[in-house]
């Protein structure tokens, strides 16, 4: 056993791989919190995944809650998800040409979410937000967005103001290169905090185009939206004449196979996507009424383009995915062991006598190292990151890989059974015994 555990703590292909990346990439990564900054150490080079598991250049395995931060619903390389890339690949990559396939997507995502009556494809979440955001603009043809604290909306200008987890973990309060007069059409207001974005209404009378709003936060660790706060921010909003933007591009397909809109039955204008719309390749979209999506180019004025945007390859993972999660009880099974795992790790938190507070919805959740309760960034923030990083480390020695940061959501897919939520569970206790004793 010993031997085992001594075996499984080798790590030298990931740090030989690390040191090379580090010469030719920034930080040695092509984003920035797979880099560990937020828990030190080296970052395991991944070699191949599948179902529940990633395997390292190192040969270790490891029970996978990252899933490419939320995209793999259904789990690493899943068959028919993999058949129908092949069978794409073979028809030819990308063709500069409208293809069936993306009304097919349109339509199978207006299934899920019916608010989205219109939508544009398009390669990142980034992009989405970024394009829905000018739409809002020349819409209601105001200059002014309304963003929460420790929400991220992709890395637009305008939005890298308090952005939570990779900004976060990082330390950055904001981004140098973003200009100044950007930001200064960002009003920032606090999650959960509905008296401040009436207070932004006031000061700014018919200068805001609309609120953006993560409607479950999940990019400052998972944060439910409190009671009527949805609904709020839609009252509000209208009586503003302004827009109301869900940015489901994490939540889409995991709050409730609708999303959050329908997890909470409040009905946005515009809705951003990404993520799981892609089955593991890179989509987003931004969708919503018919009569605002008119104003799309060509349809209408606001130009937004892309070479390779309704990829085929893209496209058709995303319906496969989505195809399979609409199948009756498939998307509530998952979510069943969510919350096994989720209300488990608290059990043992308890047991173990360590502060956590486990948030969880759908097919998300957090384990924050605070007694909470966490509803914004100021709670969030009170997390002890140094704790999460030792508890990280002993996860990934029992074969367990959580997001490398205290401030992004886990995930499960179906590939995660009942043996891997009881082997998870097994580790956490393992990991906070180990923390125990170590101190
Ligand atoms: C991930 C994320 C984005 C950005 O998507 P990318 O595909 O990484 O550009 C935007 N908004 C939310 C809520 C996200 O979780």
């Amino acid at each position: 056993m010993t031997y085992c555990a001594q075996m499984s703590d080798q790590i030298d292909k990931s740090e030989k791989l690390f040191a090379e990346a580090q010469q030719h990439l920034p930080g040695g990564v092509s984003s920035p919190v797979r880099a560990y900054k937020g828990v030190g150490g080296t970052p395991r080079f991944m070699a191949r995944g599948k179902g529940a598991y990633l395997e390292d250049v190192d040969g270790h395995r490891y029970i996978d809650y990252v899933l490419s931060f939320g995209p793999l619903i259904l789990g690493h390389a899943h068959s028919h998800v993999v058949a129908a890339i092949e069978q794409a690949a073979r028809r030819g990559t990308s063709y500069g040409a409208p293809t069936e396939a993306e009304t097919t997507l349109a339509r199978l995502v207006t299934d899920f979410m019916p608010d989205v009556e219109m939508l544009r494809l398009v390669n990142s979440g980034t992009e989405a937000v970024m394009s829905a955001l000018r739409l809002a603009r020349a819409y209601t043809g105001r200059d002014k967005i309304i963003k929460c604290e420790g929400n991220y909306h992709g890395h637009a200008d305008s939005l890298l103001v308090q952005a939570g987890s990779g900004v976060a973990t990082l330390g950055l309060p904001d981004s140098p290169g973003v200009p100044a007069r950007m930001a200064a059409d960002t009003i920032m207001v606090p999650y959960n905090d509905l008296g401040a974005v009436e207070a932004a209404f006031e000061v700014h009378p018919n200068a805001i185009a609309g609120m953006i709003v993560e409607p479950v936060a999940g990019n400052m660790g998972v944060v439910l939206p409190r009671e009527n706060y949805l609904q709020g921010l839609r009252e509000l909003t209208r009586r503003h004449d302004a827009l109301l933007l869900f940015d489901e591009v994490m939540t889409g397909f995991r709050v409730s196979p609708g999303g959050a809109q329908a997890a909470f039955g409040v009905r946005p204008d515009l809705t951003t996507l990404g993520k799981v719309i892609g089955g593991g390749l890179p989509v987003g979209a931004y969708g919503g009424r018919r009569e605002i999506m008119q104003m799309v180019a060509p349809a209408g004025p606001v130009y937004q383009a892309g070479t390779l945007s309704g990829n085929p390859l893209a496209v058709s993972a995303g319906i496969t995915t989505l195809h399979i999660l609409a199948k009756p009880g498939y998307w509530e099974d998952i979510a069943a062991r969510t919350e096994r795992l989720a209300s488990g790790m608290a059990l043992v938190a308890d047991k173990r006598g360590v502060p956590v507070t486990v948030n969880h919805i759908g097919t998300m959740f957090s384990c924050f190292f605070t007694k909470g309760p966490v509803t914004d960034w100021t709670s969030a923030s009170k997390s002890n990151t140094q704790l999460f990083a030792t508890v990280y480390h002993e996860l990934l020695s029992h074969g367990v890989y959580f997001p490398p940061s205290q401030f992004e959501a886990c995930f499960l897919s179906s590939a995660h059974q009942d043996r891997e939520i009881t082997a998870t569970l097994e580790a956490f206790d393992r990991a906070l015994l180990a923390v125990k004793a170590s101190t």
